[in-house]
């Protein structure tokens, strides 16, 4: 393989495989530069295609949240160095039908205004979180240079039962922010404000707040379908001694936060690794000829990721809402005088 340090050209060569563990937006990036990927595409750049593979940089999905922002009646401590800003969760179901949680609302006590929104620095936050998204979006090369920035479309709530996901939460965190129990705190609603009560209203509301959570995954999606990347075993398919071992091989992001699970993603690799290289140290040469093409068939029995047992899920009957009749953030209708915005991280 090639790569530059310190604007220098250098190679490196792997005697047993390679392993791509660059992240959800860069590994993908590094497969589609060297040839591997939707092939119509890579032609059109100029990239001479290694292996035909329409999924490598598809079913890009993250987590999304929308706040809530309180003033805050009293003076609220101000944020400890080394702490996190965020101190409860709080995991639960937009219908009692579903398997499991699909929302995540969190507690901040700070403000966390996003962009477009400002208020005073004494307040906090009801976040209002959506974990189990059927919008997909992608990332694709706009060149085949190396250093020319990434297409990356989230596609965030492209799908209704998203936004009326996050709308739910949105209404759960309201009550929540209501509790008499918050009454010496609360000092008012700032965003969305009490002129918005709708169904609709919280829509728009929420298409116009909505931020990532930053548990970004997918792009490289294991599986057995025409559109998986890598095998169950992470290996790529149709390319000889080539794994890719992070958070982008999840078919479906995890329902919580994603950095444990691709910690587990890693060491479950690493066992996998080291027993194909006891059992066969040239295991790879012989996995390329045995599976060309994704779904054929399982070259043989390692063990796999179970990410079968973390999603079960199927969403159906989505449908796309125009997100443009939702205008702007509306402004702040409840607090203080501005002060500064506090930092988030
Ligand atoms: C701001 C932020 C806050 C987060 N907070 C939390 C949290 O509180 N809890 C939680 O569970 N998760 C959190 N996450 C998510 C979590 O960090 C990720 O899900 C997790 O790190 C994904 O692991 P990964 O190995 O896939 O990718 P990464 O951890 O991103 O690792 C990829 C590595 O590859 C390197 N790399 C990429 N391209 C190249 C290249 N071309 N050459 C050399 N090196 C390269 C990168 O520098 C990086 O070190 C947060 C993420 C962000 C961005």
């Amino acid at each position: 393989m090639e790569y530059t340090q310190d604007g220098d050209l250098k190679q490196a060569h792997a005697t047993t495989e390679v392993i791509v563990s660059g992240g959800t937006l860069e590994s993908p990036k590094l497969l589609l530069l060297s040839g591997i990927g939707p092939a119509d595409k890579l032609r059109h750049l100029g990239i001479d295609v290694l292996v035909d593979l329409p999924g490598v940089g598809q079913n890009l999905h993250d987590h999304t949240l929308s706040p809530i922002i309180y003033a805050a009646k009293q003076g609220v401590p101000p944020p400890v160095p080394g702490l996190q800003l965020m101190h409860s969760q709080l995991f639960w179901s937009s219908d009692n039908k579903l398997p499991g949680p699909d929302l995540q609302p969190l507690f901040f006590h700070v403000p966390v205004y996003v962009p477009g929104m400002s208020g005073p620095a004494d307040g906090y936050t009801l976040m209002a979180g959506h974990i189990r998204p059927a919008s997909r979006g992608f990332l694709r090369l706009t060149s085949a240079d190396p250093s020319v920035p990434l297409e990356i479309n989230p596609n965030y709530l492209s799908v209704q039962s998203d936004v009326n996901a996050l709308v739910h939460a949105l209404e759960i965190c309201r009550e929540i922010g209501a509790a008499k129990a918050l009454d010496e705190w609360n000092g008012g609603e700032l965003y969305p404000g009490p002129d918005a009560v709708s169904k609709k209203d919280l829509e728009c509301y929420v298409r116009q707040s909505v931020i990532t959570y930053h548990h970004q995954v997918g792009t490289c999606k294991m599986g057995v379908d025409a559109m998986s990347v890598v095998d169950p075993t992470l290996r790529v398919y149709g390319v000889e001694r080539l794994r890719v071992v992070d958070a982008s091989i999840m078919p479906s992001v995890t329902s919580g936060n994603t950095n444990a699970p691709a910690i587990m993603i890693g060491e479950m690799a690493a066992d996998m690794i080291k027993a194909t290289s006891r059992a066969q140290p040239h295991a790879g040469l012989r996995h390329a000829d045995s599976l060309a093409r994704p779904g054929l068939r399982r070259q043989r029995a390692l063990p796999a990721i179970p990410f079968e047992r973390l999603h079960r899920w199927q969403r159906t009957g989505q449908r796309r809402l125009d997100a443009g009749q939702c205008g702007s953030i509306p402004t702040a209708t409840a607090g203080h005088p501005e002060r500064h915005r506090p930092p988030l991280h």
